[in-house]
């Protein structure tokens, strides 16, 4: 059958892409001295999956799963009302539907399959018997991924199975490497803070938030004082460890809907919505505080020291000012902060 070959052969073409761009990944990574964690995708067996049988036919089922149990983990479901909740709570590598089942239509439990959140990309392989075409393609147009053809041959079963587990391990890889990825571009390394590159490009879109819905902004830079000395002093594992600690107790003196970054070494900038100059030089004076107040273990608890902040503030003047502006001001306060003898708060003059 034409029709059914174009789509086999649409289906290994998107399994071939994907392993090629797999392997070109690995080969970068290896290039940069990564280990490649692609290169443990692509040797996948596709062996050891977790397949799912709907069948209610015990001459058929008894037949196929000791088959798929030589390579996988193979539970039968031969209640197919039973099917979809089955499917949705198992957790699956693989769904095998008949799609000649006794009382039920196998075809729509496929499309149910794919409209549910939980299964949508679990791969199905129909079952189908040979003299009915026309159920096979219906069931290649509402995604059913592949089938076979009774009487089944175990080889072929075995191939198929291995190929759609691959398959689904590859899509799972590739989009958690591009959560990662994501994660990574937006996300300071050391401290788990976001990065300065979001900080700019997200601030656009809070003051743009702010002056349409008439609320105040505030923006808060702060500076760790004489850090430089804490690296001469305990070493630069012990200042990474102020960092680090420092932003712990940032995230603990704000709200989930305050953005804090780290915006240089260690310069930090944390943007308020909702928040006039009174308030955030309130929250500034806490976190101060939380900082001067206790002593910030380093070295694995081998040293402790005083660490204090200089603070400047700033807030969203009028509706469109540009961001940059923000920034410079509380920049400028930060610096008198510092020039007036640290561990302050300045605001900025309007
Ligand atoms: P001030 O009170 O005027 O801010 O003095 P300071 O010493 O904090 O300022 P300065 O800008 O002279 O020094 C900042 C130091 O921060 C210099 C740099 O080596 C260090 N630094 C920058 N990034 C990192 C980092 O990721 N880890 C560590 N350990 N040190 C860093
Ligand atoms: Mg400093
Ligand atoms: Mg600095």
């Amino acid at each position: 059958s034409d029709v059914v070959l174009i789509a086999r052969v649409r289906s290994l073409t998107r399994l071939k892409m994907m392993t090629d761009e797999l392997r070109m990944r690995a080969i970068t990574s290896l290039e940069i001295g990564v280990q490649a964690p692609e290169r443990s995708a692509v040797a996948d067996t596709g062996k050891g999956g977790r397949i799912l049988l709907v069948d209610d036919r015990p001459s058929s089922y008894e037949r196929l799963a000791p088959v798929l149990s030589t390579e996988h983990t193979v539970d039968v479901e031969a209640n197919p009302a039973e099917a979809l909740f089955h499917a949705a709570e198992g957790n699956y590598d693989l769904l095998i539907v008949s799609l000649g089942l006794d009382n039920f239509d196998g075809l729509r439990l496929c499309s149910q399959a794919r409209s549910l959140e939980r299964t949508r990309s679990v791969p199905i392989l129909a079952i189908a018997d040979a003299d009915n075409n026309a159920r096979l393609l219906r069931g290649l147009e509402i995604g059913v991924n592949d089938y076979l053809l009774r009487p089944v041959d175990k080889n072929e079963l075995l191939a198929r199975a291995r190929t759609q587990i691959r398959k689904r391990r590859y899509t799972d890889h590739l989009r958690d490497n591009m959560q990662n990825s994501i994660e990574a571009a937006i996300t300071d390394a050391l401290t788990g803070l976001h990065n300065r590159r979001y900080m700019e490009s997200h601030l656009g879109a809070l003051a743009e938030q702010a002056a349409s819905r008439g609320k105040p902004l505030a923006l808060m830079m702060l500076d760790i004082d004489f850090f430089k000395s804490i690296n001469d002093n305990y070493g630069h594992d012990a200042g990474d460890d102020v960092l680090r600690e420092f932003a712990v107790r940032i995230r603990k003196s704000i709200r989930g809907i305050d953005l804090a970054c780290r915006y240089g070494g260690e310069e930090f900038v944390i943007v308020m919505p909702e928040t006039d100059l009174h308030v955030a030089g309130m929250v500034a004076e806490r976190l101060r505080r939380s900082i001067a107040g206790e002593p910030f273990a380093v070295n694995k608890g081998a040293n402790r020291i005083e660490v204090t902040i200089s603070i400047g503030l700033s807030t969203l003047e009028n509706k469109g000012e540009p961001v940059a502006d923000v920034l410079k001001r509380a920049d400028t306060a930060l610096y008198r902060a510092k020039h007036d003898g640290r561990n302050r708060v300045v605001s900025a003059a309007a």
